[in-house]
């Protein structure tokens, strides 16, 4: 199986030409429709490129056909890479040089359209990690993301799932405010679990004042004062507290998935997955949330299972999607009713536990019943 891993970064504005990048993404997803535009103006060899990956589409990461015209799509780049100890992998003229040995990414001819301009960017822990592990950056893509040019890294390895062991390590998704819960089963028996949430009052926090200082902004913007150096003052303000927000709900996610990964690769377990992010999405529709939050919370949810299977097929985990309902009784099916404190409790056979436990129980009762 080959599994595949994807960095971004952020690219120096000041040396690309970001006008020049969109030209390229258009001549992309022309491409990718099958059309033939040459260029006049722009150098040969860049235009080969775009046409050169037709047949390469599907196998890469951010390679979906394009839903609409003229959508963003990402210009896929071939890479040449020089190892440490002087091999080299790839097309000597491609236009993404990764150099391990000056510790140096270098940008040929896709930042700027003229001969010759190349940029050098540090080159990524990220990478040498994949490559440590077996894995090949073969190909890369550049592109804008609000405006901001991004180079994409794609690490690609050739994985074989290993042989779970006695051990399963359930992991239970809700909408990001009541985050996952996740239990270590060995040989059908529940040996630790628990709930992880985000720094919920923190987040709240970080949002309410940007959806505040929005509001403001909305005003200055009706009254024709938001090109004002106050206004731009605020709006400044703003895009830095949003940053922070999504930096914040952004590395919760990648370290949970970390250290989740990690166990189950300490244990040899096999990964079962309970994404119950729709309905999830209809119990958070009857909590007291704004609406932007509510969003943010099932975006991060969903970030959090891509994520988590990304790296599980790096690693070679064998996992399993399965349903494990937190309101179903595991023993009789009867419906269970949520009493004080999150635990939950069966009318018709006596059960009860805390919720964010019920689904680790519908794999060690089943187990046993099976038994
Ligand atoms: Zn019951």
């Amino acid at each position: 199986m080959t599994a595949r891993r994807t960095i971004l970064v952020r690219l120096p504005k000041g040396k690309c030409d970001v006008d020049y990048i969109r030209r390229l993404m258009a001549l992309t997803n022309l491409a990718y429709r099958g059309y033939e535009v040459w260029v006049p103006d722009l150098l040969k060899n860049i235009q080969y490129q775009i046409y050169g990956f037709k047949n390469y589409m599907g196998s890469l990461v951010f390679g979906t056909t394009p839903k609409k015209w003229l959508v963003s799509v990402w210009v896929p780049l071939k890479t040449f890479r020089v190892y440490a100890d002087g091999s080299r992998k790839g097309d000597r003229n491609a236009p993404v040089v990764l150099d391990f040995r000056s510790n140096v990414i270098k940008l040929r001819q896709v930042c700027k359209n003229e001969p010759g301009y190349s940029i050098e960017v540090p080159m990524l822990k990220w990478v040498v990690e994949r490559v440590k592990e077996g894995g090949d950056v073969r190909f890369a893509m550049i592109g804008l993301k609000d405006d901001e040019p991004y180079l994409a890294l794609t690490a690609e390895r050739e994985v074989e799932l290993y042989q779970p062991s006695n051990y399963m390590l359930v992991i239970d998704v809700n909408a990001w405010n009541n985050g996952i819960a996740w239990g270590l089963i060995k040989n059908g028996n529940i040996i630790k679990w628990k709930p992880e949430t985000p720094n919920l009052r923190e987040i709240d926090t970080l949002y309410n004042l940007s959806v505040r200082l929005s509001r403001e902004y909305g005003k200055l913007k009706r009254l024709g004062l938001d090109k004002t150096v106050e206004g731009k003052r605020l709006w400044w303000k703003i895009k830095r507290l949003r940053r922070k927000l999504y930096a914040k709900l952004r590395d919760y996610v990648q370290k949970l998935t970390h250290r989740l990964v990690k166990k189950a690769l300490r244990h040899k377990a096999l990964v079962i997955i309970d994404d119950m992010i729709e309905e999830s999405r209809r119990e958070l529709l009857e909590e007291k949330i704004s609406s932007g939050l509510k969003k943010l919370y099932l975006m991060y949810a969903k970030r959090f299972v891509k994520l988590l299977v990304t790296q599980l097929q790096w690693y070679g985990v064998p996992y399993e999607f399965k349903r494990l309902p937190s309101t179903v009784c595991p023993i009789c099916g009867h419906k269970l009713i949520q009493e004080r404190d999150r635990v939950m409790a069966c009318e018709n056979c006596g059960f009860k536990a805390p919720r964010d436990k019920v689904p680790m129980l519908w794999i060690t009762i089943k187990n046993q019943q099976v038994l």
